[in-house]
């Protein structure tokens, strides 16, 4: 175990003063502050609060924590980097182990997307990519592709760029204009067509055409990318229909689109390959990840590019600059220690391998809710899972709170979007964890009212 301070001690330096002065993201602070959910250690599939109980980790931290909690190789390389150079520009200078990161990184990514650029998140890194796809068109002599198209319910970070090509509406509202230029895809939720489906619905790969008939208003010559996450993940977990990759992939070829999959949620095993393309068997031209490319031990995102992209960047007199945008801690030198580290002990556990064969078990697991009350729909892939639970009248979200609050009582950590219940546990779960998951979650759908 991991040494955790004892209990008494944390909490009793958290006076009413000290609470007030931190402002938590996408959190109701107030309310929070009158009983907080408190944590201080963490080791495998578990988190221990301050006060002493032990929490089995359905969400990998938030999507991320792949591997499990406390990973001794991950935590040694990141102290080793640490004694040995805390920090060194990435602007027109390095280290070495950026570059064999990279370079591990581009082993395991399908086909030929084997360039890496590093930021700090994933919103750096979709804010990167969308950059990046007008800098690719503008250095092939095509300025006027500028126009973004997103899809409904995608999430893609909080910079200005993600939030412009995402589609939640509550995300967007206090926040004024965003990108101009920008459009959306519909999304591929239609429960009374796909509900209930194992891994990819069968059903809407057509919803993909609905990119061919934008250009009856926007002229393709003007469009420069089109961005999805290849599974929705902080929307509610909606795998893609069969098929509908492949022909948003196609209208992408057929007028010079970039495709972009964001895959700070998929990539780094989450689906039982190294990244989601890899098992949905399309290739994009950019990938965006983040999250667990360093276990989330240190912060970290990453945009990688396709060879094309990176011919289309590469083309002028060695000597220009290829791109005009970095940030200070681009390829940080503790989180390229802790993200090669990462990508060892992905190989060390069989990672992925071990995840397929548990994903199986996970689909069957989740589907034996079908028929338990509320829940309306039931979606799975990889180690992705999502209970959608039917809305009480009046009261939307309500009936999802409830249920993750209990789960908590019970020691389970899950999400709620609304009353979709979401769950990403780390990937090295075993199968009673897996039991213990939906059987809490069973357990308290019989009680929530
Ligand atoms: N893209 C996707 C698909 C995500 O799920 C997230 C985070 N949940 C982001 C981007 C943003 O990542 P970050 O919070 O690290 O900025």
């Amino acid at each position: 175990m991991n040494e955790v301070p004892p209990a008494t001690a944390l909490s009793n330096s958290l006076t009413p003063e000290v609470m007030e002065s931190y402002w938590l993201p996408f959190t109701a602070n107030r309310k929070f502050k009158r009983d907080p959910r408190l944590f201080s250690g963490a080791e495998g599939m578990y988190y221990t609060t301050t006060d002493g109980r032990r929490i089995l980790d359905g969400m990998a931290g938030l999507w991320c924590v792949n591997a499990g909690h406390g990973q001794r190789k991950i935590i040694e390389a990141i102290k080793a980097q640490a004694e040995q150079m805390d920090y060194v520009s990435s602007f027109s200078m390095s280290h070495p182990i950026a570059f064999e990161f990279a370079h591990a990184i581009a082993q395991v990514t399908p086909g030929d997307l084997n360039h890496v650029f590093f930021a700090n998140s994933g919103s750096e890194a979709v804010d990167t990519a969308l950059k990046m796809a007008r800098a690719y068109h503008r250095a092939r002599g095509e300025p006027g592709r500028t126009r973004l198209i997103g899809r409904a319910k995608g999430y893609h970070g909080m910079g200005w760029g993600g939030l412009s090509v995402a589609g939640m509406s509550r995300h967007r509202r206090d926040f004024g204009p965003l990108l101009p230029e920008v459009s959306h895809l519909n999304h591929t939720h239609f429960p009374d067509k796909n509900a209930f489906s194992r891994g990819r619905p069968a059903w809407g790969a057509h919803l993909a055409d609905e990119l061919q008939q934008m250009m009856a208003i926007h002229d393709p010559s003007t469009i420069a990318a089109v961005i999805i996450e290849p599974v929705v993940g902080s929307g509610g977990v909606l795998p893609p229909p069969v098929g509908y990759l492949e022909r948003l992939r196609e209208i992408c070829d057929r007028h010079g689109i970039l495709l972009i999959f964001d895959e700070v949620i998929t990539g780094f095993g989450r689906l039982g390959t190294a990244f989601g393309a890899e098992l949905l068997g399309v290739l994009p031209d950019i990938v965006t990840c983040a999250k667990g490319m360093t276990n989330a031990a240190v912060p970290m995102g990453g945009v990688i590019v396709n060879q094309k992209v990176w011919d289309g960047f590469t083309a002028g007199p060695e000597g220009t600059i290829e791109l005009f945008h970095g940030y200070t801690y681009s390829g940080h030198p503790l989180a390229c220690a802790a993200g090669l580290a990462t990508l060892e002990v992905h190989r060390d556990l069989d990672l992925y391998a071990r995840t397929r064969r548990a994903a199986q078990r996970w689909e069957d697991t989740a589907h034996a809710l079908k028929g338990d009350r509320h829940v309306i729909d039931i979606r799975n892939i990889g180690l992705l899972g999502a209970i959608e639970l039917e809305p009480r009248a009046g009261e939307p979200g309500e009936r999802g709170s409830e249920v993750n609050e209990m789960c908590f009582q019970e020691g389970i950590l899950i999400r709620n979007t609304g009353d979709t219940l979401v769950l990403s546990p780390p990937l090295i779960i075993e199968d009673a964890e897996i039991d213990r998951i939906f059987d809490t979650i069973r357990n308290a759908l019989k009680k929530v009212a």
